[in-house]
């Protein structure tokens, strides 16, 4: 097979934050695969801007490390890094002060493409954006792209967004959600839009529930602070399980363009009904004893505040109001130091309306699962008879699609989805990317969840490190005659 790259103009890359944990464990390590990938237009440069005073030398020799660290070392060769590292500068700015400005507009290009990487706190989004404009920095045609977290709740999203509406069109706005730049969701719409299959039988009348989990082993130790004022419902569920959530349920769009595609999942977003309190589960991890080393400590340890009410894992059961769904709920669960790493979504189709072959042992409703990690793919679960002589027995057999393994060598150079999305910016398609009036959206559905618990002072169940949760979230599912999918270790 051969690969089809859509190639990129040349660009100046400035990434705000380049001395950062982000920049240090995937923007530059990605940038280092996009150029080895041939992706990289000779003539491109990238700026690493943070307050750090040092010779980009210094910088460069960051960058080294970063790319020994995490690129695999058959992609590295002192050459290729080498020429790699020739287009890495480096500019010591404060964000909140002028120092450096001056001289960073004096290296961006005004005749290639610019893009400018927001990747530092939140907290300083709006002095980037307004030193860019204030400094004439940046073109008309320049794009941003922002980190999470985009607000807490509905109105800092909305004052940020108008922040940055003040110097910058929409169309320059790049909200990155990685998980949109993964390649399994993105083969969502694929399967979904470019086959005649699944489509008729994507709808309430066929489909009995979605199940989305996105599970860790970790717990929140080192960003226990910064964890404490968001938990799972802001980290996770309000952007990464929304957006999943959309792309399964949305409409098709009329073509793959960034506005209509995100105009469908607006729809969907909007069509969501309110959580009543007893469809909604939270839960904190308690410590756990290891036979080797220190024991696990527990999330209230690891948050330092020992009466936080915050929550480290989150299971809800979902509504959306419009004709395709009505009926066909969605159990969202998200949470840290659970059994495995795992992100599924699994669309659990209903029982055929009669069985011909009586109460049969073995029968299970087929299950589409899509995994984002580990091995991204797909699996289909039918039903067939087992073989043998032993009559007509039913057994469930996998139509399996691993991405590394089917697509060969090209597979298993999947991008990571911070490559592709950066790839993106350059490119100019934000289809990949969410809409302010997406972000505000999820906010106003999510903020009076987060209110209820608030006003009622309700206090999350501990769960078990290295289980799948609190007993409560299992009842969530059980109570309706329905279990959830096995986290696997
Ligand atoms: P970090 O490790 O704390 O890095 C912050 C960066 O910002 C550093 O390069 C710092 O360098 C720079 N900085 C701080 N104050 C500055 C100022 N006044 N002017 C200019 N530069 C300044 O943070 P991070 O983990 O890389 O995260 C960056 C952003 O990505 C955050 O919004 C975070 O929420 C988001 N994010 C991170 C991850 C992750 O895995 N790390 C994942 C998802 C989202 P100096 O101190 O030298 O200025």
């Amino acid at each position: 097979m051969v690969s089809r790259v859509i190639p990129v103009d040349r660009f100046d890359l400035v990434i705000f934050g380049g001395t950062g944990d982000l920049a240090r464990r995937k923007i530059l390590p990605g940038l280092y695969r996009r150029f080895v990938a041939g992706q990289i237009p000779e003539g491109s440069r990238i700026i690493g801007a943070a307050r750090t005073d040092m010779p980009t030398a210094d910088f460069r020799a960051h960058v080294e490390e970063a790319i020994v660290e995490f690129v695999a070392s058959a992609k590295r060769s002192s050459e290729l890094v080498g020429t790699f590292l020739d287009t890495i500068e480096y500019v010591a700015i404060d964000a909140k002060g002028d120092a450096g400005w001056e001289e960073l507009a004096k290296l961006i290009r005004a005749d290639v493409v610019q893009a400018f990487y927001f990747s530092v706190g939140p907290s300083l989004f709006g002095h980037l954006a307004e030193k860019l404009h204030r400094y004439s920095i940046a073109s008309d045609d320049a794009r941003i792209v922002v980190e999470k977290p985009f607000g807490r709740d509905l109105k800092t999203a909305q004052e940020l967004n108008a922040t940055l509406a003040a110097h910058f069109s929409e169309s320059q706005i790049y909200r990155i959600d990685h998980y949109l730049g993964k390649e399994t969701v993105q083969n969502l719409m694929a399967v979904r839009f470019a086959n005649i299959l699944f489509e008729p039988l994507w709808n309430a009348r066929h489909v009995d529930h979605v199940q989305i989990t996105v599970a860790e082993t970790v717990g929140v130790g080192g960003r226990g602070t910064y964890y404490d004022r968001s938990g799972a419902m802001r980290d996770m569920v309000q952007n990464h399980l929304m957006q999943l959530l959309c792309l399964i349920a949305m409409e098709a769009p009329y073509r793959f363009d960034p506005d209509a595609v995100r105009d469908e999942k607006l729809k969907v977003i909007r069509a969501l009904l309110p959580v009543a309190p007893d469809d909604i589960v939270r839960g904190q991890y308690r410590g756990q004893a290891r036979k080797n080393g220190p024991d696990d400590a527990s999330f209230l340890e690891d948050v330092e505040d020992p009466s936080s009410k915050t929550e480290s894992f989150v299971a809800l059961k979902v509504e959306i109001a419009n004709w395709r769904w009505k009926g066909t709920p969605f159990y969202l669960r998200t949470g840290k130091r659970l059994r495995g790493r795992e992100s599924e979504i699994a669309i659990v189709f209903k029982e055929v309306p009669h069985s011909i072959f009586g109460e049969e042992e073995g029968w299970r409703e087929n299950v589409l699962s899509i995994r984002l990690q580990p091995n991204e793919g797909m699996t289909l679960s039918v039903m067939i008879k087992e073989p043998g002589p032993g009559g007509m027995r039913l057994t469930e057999v996998p139509l399996d699609m691993s991405f590394a393994e089917a697509l060969g060598e090209e597979g298993a150079d999947i991008p990571d989805a911070y490559e592709r999305l950066i790839m993106d910016v350059i490119r100019g398609n934000q289809t990949l990317f969410m809409r302010g009036d997406e972000v505000e959206a999820a906010w106003a559905w999510t903020d009076p969840i987060i209110a209820d618990w608030d006003a009622r002072g309700d206090k999350p169940k501990t769960y078990d490190s290295g289980s799948s949760g609190p007993e409560d979230a299992l009842m969530l599912l059980h109570r309706e005659g329905r279990r959830w999918r096995e986290i696997h270790e």
